[in-house]
């Protein structure tokens, strides 16, 4: 699958060799430095490989046909379930709900537990920096059912303000705890661990978003005793379209369905229907197979590269990042600086608009983020209106760190900074 000699030391550039995309000149002759990873990951030939095999040898539906071709794909599909259970360590793989990325996962706990479950004088706690996807499906539904949404402030530091999330919980009725585990702006890890046991000491359910979290870490979902746990596939090496929502099985089966339509069934009468088991229940209509299918081999790619070799490797690289954008007058960087940031930086140069440093970056071959990264609350707290934003993955190095404060430095010339 890889060319990766794993009993060696952290191989980079063995890992590069099976991501095809990084070989490519970004400009004419300019080699691309991607440090879009936030926004999403390149993909490694094995998942490239296995989605064109599905298509080529045993395209099908799945869980419906009697044929060969469907039975096959059957059997990939459920394989790539029981791979995501195994990798964040679910007690089952009713608990594996396939999505079609973070933004769907949320969405549904929303109109299935929190349509069942929230009424006017509950509470539900979110933070202020929180991606929109874990923001704007409470507020749709609080419009409706007259609930309450409040927003756990971030403290200077740029880490959560627990002190306030724990009073909160000590004064309000608090039915539900929503928080992203690393955020995709200032890299902040946040405590989920301590959050939940908190949050279940008060009675609240928790919903952590993973998003930033399961592509670069270790997640344990039952030792974390989280209850609702989602994340995308396509920011951990697989395909867009692809993505979970974990649930406790017993809230999984209490939940009502979202959409209606095929699988999701157990019986269809004019008179009335009744729901198929998990996790079916929430995968009305034709799943994305192929994407399923790639997010498995996903798994098994971090798998074999290991996530704490991973972790480590990115550990090096924004570490070195962060102490070589100090050379660069006039930058400032977001976020906390030390082990408690993912490998995450979002700066402002002083005197350059954010598209304009992404702009200049990319004329260098260098591929960056610039704008509110779907976080506008926290890009006001932070009194920004935008920010650039390099993020790193296991594919990176410090050659291309150098190619990034190079860049800066002439982008500040450019601009006769
Ligand atoms: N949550 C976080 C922390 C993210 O970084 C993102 C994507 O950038 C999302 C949620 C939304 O993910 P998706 O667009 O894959 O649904």
């Amino acid at each position: 699958m890889t060319t990766l000699d794993t009993s060696r030391a952290y191989d980079v550039e063995a890992v590069r060799a099976d991501f095809p995309i990084l070989r490519q000149m970004h400009h004419e002759n300019v080699p691309l430095v991607y440090l879009d990873n936030a926004a999403t990951s390149q993909k490694p030939n094995c998942v490239i490989e296995a989605m064109d095999r599905y298509y080529r040898e045993y395209n099908a539906n799945v869980h419906r046909g009697i044929h060969k071709l469907s039975e096959e794909a059957t059997t990939e599909y459920e394989a790539a379930r029981l791979k995501v259970r195994k990798f964040i360590n679910a007690g089952s793989k009713r608990e594996i709900l396939f999505t079609r990325g973070t933004t769907e996962s949320i969405n549904l706990v929303a109109q299935t537990w929190g349509r069942a479950n929230l009424k006017a004088g509950d509470v539900v706690v979110s933070s202020v920096m929180e991606h929109h996807s874990n923001i704007v499906p409470w507020q749709i539904l609080a419009a409706e059912k007259g609930f309450t949404v409040r927003y756990v402030p971030v403290l200077p530091d740029g880490t959560l303000d627990l002190d306030h999330l724990y009073n909160l919980l000590a004064k309000e009725p608090i039915k539900l705890v929503t928080l992203m585990q690393v955020s995709n702006v200032l890299g902040v890890v946040n405590p989920v661990e301590e959050v939940i046991k908190k949050a279940h000491e008060a009675g609240a359910l928790v919903l952590i978003d993973g998003a930033q979290s399961v592509p670069h870490m270790t997640v344990d979902v039952q030792a974390m005793d989280v209850d609702f746990f989602a994340f995308s596939g396509h920011k951990m090496l697989g395909p867009t379209g692809s993505g979970v929502l974990y649930g406790k099985r017993a809230l999984l089966e209490a939940m009502p369905p979202w959409m209606g339509g095929g699988d999701m069934i157990s019986s269809v009468k004019l008179s009335g229907s009744t729901w198929n088991d998990l996790p079916y229940k929430f995968e009305a209509g034709t799943p994305a197979i192929a994407e399923a299918i790639g997010l498995g081999y996903a798994v098994d790619y971090l798998n074999q590269v290991g996530l704490d070799n991973i972790h480590a490797h990115e550990r090096d690289i924004i570490s070195y990042a962060l102490e070589r954008l100090k050379e660069v007058p006039g930058l400032t960087v977001y976020g906390p600086t030390g082990e408690n940031k993912g490998a995450v930086a979002a700066f402002m140069v002083q005197g350059i608009h954010a598209h304009d440093v992404a702009q200049l970056l990319d004329s260098e071959g260098i591929a960056v983020r610039a704008g509110h990264h779907c976080a506008m609350p926290l890009h006001e707290h932070l009194g920004v209106s935008a920010t650039a934003r390099a993020s790193f993955y296991l594919y990176n190095t410090h050659a291309e760190v150098d190619a990034l404060i190079a860049a800066l430095h002439k982008a500040r010339k450019t601009f006769k900074l």
